[in-house]
């Protein structure tokens, strides 16, 4: 993959998605939000009675899930997700699934259905698709997830594993739902991030990791600005920087 592609991999809460988004921003690359996928895939498979544990159910529908970004409405909103052709019923439009897909029960499924081997290796050509069209477009992209320096894109030229303490991130998490009108309290929040640490870690299949060629930064005690401008300079310093 060419010097284009930048991938930050990270636990939930450390802040990844806005980092993410405030660098494709200042390079204007694209952005890709895996997670997005693994949320799809599993709102898509509770719709059409696909358990999250059915693995070769789940990879069928994985391979024939097709993913479209599109920029927000509104400026410095997060990017919009559709699901285009729905599996089976490839007349209907597309579905708009920006805001379905951050519901708690989802954030359980993606985590769920991410722990199939069968599911991820049907995921990986469309994450490879979406980075490959920016990039040979000359646009960049930056991918977020939790394999992306490890598995789906070995070869990117600028790594970074973001991460911060569980409590800090929990506190991050909880903020945001809180903001957002969700009611969920400060420790039904940390246990849940917990269990997803712990099947994250822990799966056989692409766990999250550091990659070895990979930059640390820990968030604990940093603000967004500062982790975005720590990873601004460091794609700099290391040479060409996304067009
Ligand atoms: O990043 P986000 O919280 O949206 O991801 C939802 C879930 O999808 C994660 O908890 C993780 O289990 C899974 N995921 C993954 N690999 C990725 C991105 C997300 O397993 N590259």
């Amino acid at each position: 993959m060419p010097a284009e592609l930048i991938v930050i991999d990270g636990p939930a809460g450390a802040g990844k998605s806005t980092v993410a988004r405030r660098i494709a921003e200042r390079f204007g690359a694209a952005l890709l939000d895996t997670g997005a996928i693994y949320r799809s895939l599993a709102w898509l498979a509770r719709g059409r009675g696909v358990d999250w544990d059915d693995e070769s159910g789940l990879a069928e529908i994985a391979a024939q899930l097709r993913i479209d970004f599109q920029p927000p409405q509104q400026p410095g909103a997060p990017q919009r997700v559709l699901i285009l052709n729905p599996v089976d019923a490839p007349e209907r439009a597309p579905i708009d699934v920006t805001g379905l897909i951050r519901a708690p029960e989802i954030s359980e499924g993606a985590s769920r259905v991410s722990q199939h081997a069968a599911v991820r290796a049907a995921l990986l050509d469309i994450q490879r698709g979406i980075a490959a069209v920016s990039v040979a477009a000359g646009r960049g992209c930056v991918a977020e997830g939790r394999d992306m320096g490890t598995v789906v894109f070995p070869e990117a030229a600028h790594k970074f594993f973001l991460t911060a303490t569980r409590s800090a991130r929990a506190s991050r998490r909880h903020k945001e739902l809180t903001a957002s009108g969700a009611v969920a309290s400060r420790g039904e929040v940390e246990s849940e991030m917990a269990q997803r640490d712990q099947r994250d870690s822990s799966r056989e299949t692409a766990p999250l990791q550091q990659a070895d060629d990979a930059a640390l930064i820990d968030s604990s005690e940093l603000d967004i600005d500062a982790v975005v401008a720590q990873i601004v300079a460091a794609i700099q310093a290391a040479g060409p920087t996304p067009a």
